[in-house]
């Protein structure tokens, strides 16, 4: 109905004080309701390390995880886990396991593959439009991903999985937010979060991680310097490294 979606954007640009008697009549008005802040970014802090732990394969599939029991290693209570986990059932990442907890849903090679090619078609092209409009702020934003892009080749040279998936996504995702469009960042966000790379292990213990991480200050440079081909030809090889590394056994290939 018009007259109700009237009131809610009425409510959500904050206008509904002096607004209609519908708005005056809404039922979430007249509830008190506590403030989420910190709770919610408790909950959001631990499905992002949950999503780090499942793509990097240190949660597996065929394994069921209990909240209490993660919630002890986070030093949490149970229920900021719970409904992380919650979030992770319905982003399809993991499944409930009744009287046992969650459990890691499993990706076939096809389905993996099938979100790499989204993530190329989406990335490499939006990369390259940052690149060819890197001047002023969003040159110097460029700048400011340079400390991470290092963070990067650092937990690669400190084999540390975990650190280097967070720093990466949130490289990727701040570098994509560049070209303006929050609902594409969105879109590689989820993408990401249901890849699989459980050939990373592999991959760094081999000493070939590093390879992958400097990639990333590379990024930076070539955005600096308008190289808006060679930004393309790196955003491909990057990703075709991503999946050479999921099915675990091919990621020390040359
Ligand atoms: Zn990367």
């Amino acid at each position: 109905m018009s007259a109700s979606d009237g009131a809610s954007s009425a409510e959500r640009s904050g206008t509904s004080m002096n607004g209609t008697e519908d708005v005056d009549s809404s039922p979430v008005e007249r509830l008190r309701l506590p403030n989420f802040h910190d709770r919610l970014s408790l909950r959001q802090q631990v499905a992002d390390a949950l999503r780090a732990q499942l793509v990097t394969g240190q949660m597996r599939p065929g394994i069921s995880y209990s909240a209490p029991k993660l919630a002890q290693q986070f030093g949490v209570s149970a229920t900021p886990v719970r409904e992380a986990m919650l979030d992770l059932v319905s982003e399809g990442l993991v499944e409930v396991v009744r009287n046992k907890g969650f459990r890691p849903t499993t990706l076939s090679g096809a389905e993996l593959d099938a979100l790499a090619e989204i993530r190329a078609m989406v990335e490499i092209p939006t990369m390259a439009l940052v690149a060819g409009g890197c001047v002023g702020e969003v040159a110097a934003a460029v700048e400011n991903l340079r400390p991470l892009a290092r963070q990067i080749v650092v937990a690669a040279q400190s084999l540390d999985l975990i650190t280097y998936i967070e720093a990466d996504t949130e490289f990727h995702l701040r570098f994509l937010a560049l070209h303006g469009n929050p609902v594409l960042v969105k879109v590689v966000r989820d993408l990401r979060a249901r890849s699989r790379l459980y050939g990373l292990q592999v991959l760094a213990e081999a000493g070939k991680l590093g390879q992958l991480a400097v990639e990333h200050e590379q990024m930076v440079d070539l955005a600096l310097s308008r190289q808006v081909e060679p930004m393309r030809v790196l955003m491909t090889q990057h990703i075709a490294h991503l999946r050479s590394v999921w099915a675990g056994d091919a990621g020390v290939s040359e």
